[in-house]
């Protein structure tokens, strides 16, 4: 890329600044520097603030949620919507894949309640929570499910297979017709639009051919993004392209850890030169994940995904291992309504925390957990700030962030989640988002409309 030069910006608040990029470089920042060979852009007052990172999404399953069928609010809402999107993407042939399904729109969905809705070609539906594929009958035939050895496969008492499948995408998917994993280019676009300029893939697992699959993305440039990886095996060869970070660990929601196994799982980790990123949903899993850390203990760059019911008298605990929570309180937008009608109204109020671990002193990120949650940053700091459901109620009130804490949550690096928010200064990468407004004024209505340009940038692909 040629050099550029940006010409009346705001940068940490001082209006009227000019930034000079050599060679991916910010070299000069001042009022009215000139180069004659620079690209030059007005920023027309607007702020030239760092990328931001999305500190915890899922690549490949963006890149196939784009490609798949609606089954859960807001698109699908009631059983005939449900059927009608069925219906509709079977026009395309071979499996419709669907996501998004929650019990409110047609109850427990096994094979039978599914054939009912649609039944001529093979139909697998993802529950939003990530957990679990609910197949048609054609769906489990063509899988073989009926002689199928999973621990993740439901049966009935008398061993039929239910349709219902348990924490095996990595089994489901050596039984589905093989296609790759799916193209990043869009999702990179998509990122590029909210000036998103860093992601931390936290997909549990990578098979070989996923985790090269990103790193050749990575390589080529169909994804501009800088990559950093939590589903990167222990053992094995380190990925080119992209960097790897602690390593991420499930506690499954439906079935809490033994207490052993977990210490020694994690003792396993740390002596691998890893730190832990563990999924963390249930307070149940939190309680013992940090009971298994009392006797392993932590390491920097620990980490808890989620967080979302963290009782009070935990924060103590969390603060004291050195964890860092990187967590979506977009959820609240997107399920806010699930939850105060489901959760316990003595636990509403542990629900995504955010100020009370702030003011612990506790490091907090910021992601979206993309495509489960919703994948925009700006919306995603808007629920923080606000922290309001579809219908307006507010979950947590004394957990709102201010927006400049929030944003903060998504300008750390990579590697220090929930540590200093880089910074527009000279020596730095030009990695960096124009807003078409002062800052300020885009935080009062964050919004991704505020983004007007953002490098790199994705559309400068390679060839
Ligand atoms: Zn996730």
């Amino acid at each position: 890329m040629s050099d550029i030069l940006f010409r009346n910006a705001e940068v940490d608040g001082r209006s009227g600044t000019d930034v000079l990029v050599v060679n991916g470089t910010i070299v000069a920042i001042g009022p009215d520097l000139r180069r004659s060979t620079a690209h030059s852009i007005d920023a027309r007052g607007g702020a030239l603030i760092p990328g931001l990172t999305d500190h915890h999404l899922h690549l490949h399953a963006m890149a196939a949620d784009a490609d798949s069928v609606r089954c859960g609010p807001p698109a699908v809402r009631n059983r005939t919507e449900l059927a009608t999107s069925l219906g509709r993407a079977s026009a395309r042939g071979g499996w419709i894949r669907g996501v998004g399904y929650i019990e409110t729109v047609a109850g427990e969905l096994d094979c039978a309640s599914l054939d009912a809705l649609y039944s001529a070609s093979p139909v697998r539906i993802q529950h939003r929570s990530g957990a679990m594929w609910m197949l048609n009958s054609v769906a489990v035939q063509q899988v073989g499910l009926a002689s199928a050895d999973h621990p993740g496969i439901e049966r009935t008492a008398s061993g039929e297979p239910t349709g219902r499948l348990w924490r095996a995408d990595d089994w489901l998917r050596t039984r589905l017709p093989s296609t790759g994993p799916p193209d990043l280019t869009e999702v990179s676009r998509t990122l590029d639009a909210f000036g998103i300029t860093a992601v931390t893939d936290a997909t549990p697992d990578l098979t070989p051919t996923s985790q090269q699959a990103i790193a050749d993305a990575a390589g080529s440039g169909a994804l501009r993004q800088r990559v950093h990886l939590l589903g990167s095996p222990i053992e094995g060869p380190r990925p080119p392209n992209v960097t790897v970070g602690p390593y991420k660990i499930v506690l499954a929601d439906s079935d809490p850890p033994d207490l052993t196994e977990l210490a020694a799982l994690i003792e396993h980790i740390h002596r691998s030169g890893r730190a832990v990123a563990a999924h963390c949903v249930s307070r149940e899993n939190l309680l013992i994940l940090l009971l298994a850390l009392d006797q392993v203990g932590a390491v920097p760059g620990d980490r808890i995904e989620h967080g979302a019911l963290t009782p009070e008298e935990s924060i103590p605990e969390i603060r004291r291992h050195g964890l860092t929570v990187v967590t979506q309180p977009g959820f609240l937008a997107d399920r806010g309504d699930d939850y105060l009608r489901d959760v316990d109204p003595r636990d509403v109020g542990d629900l995504y925390r955010c100020r009370s671990l702030v003011d612990a002193a506790v490091p907090l990120a910021l992601s979206s957990d993309a495509p489960y949650g919703p994948s925009d940053p700006w919306a995603n700091i808007a629920s923080a700030v606000r922290r309001r459901t579809a219908t307006d109620a507010v979950v947590g009130p004394h957990e709102t962030l201010s927006a400049t804490a929030a944003l903060a949550a998504y300008l750390a690096p990579a590697d220090d989640p929930g540590g200093a928010p880089r910074t527009v200064h000279v020596g730095a990468p030009a990695d960096l988002v124009l807003l078409r407004l002062p800052l300020g004024a885009a935080l009062e209505e964050p919004s991704a409309e505020h983004v007007r340009m953002t490098l790199p940038h994705a559309s400068d692909a390679n060839p």
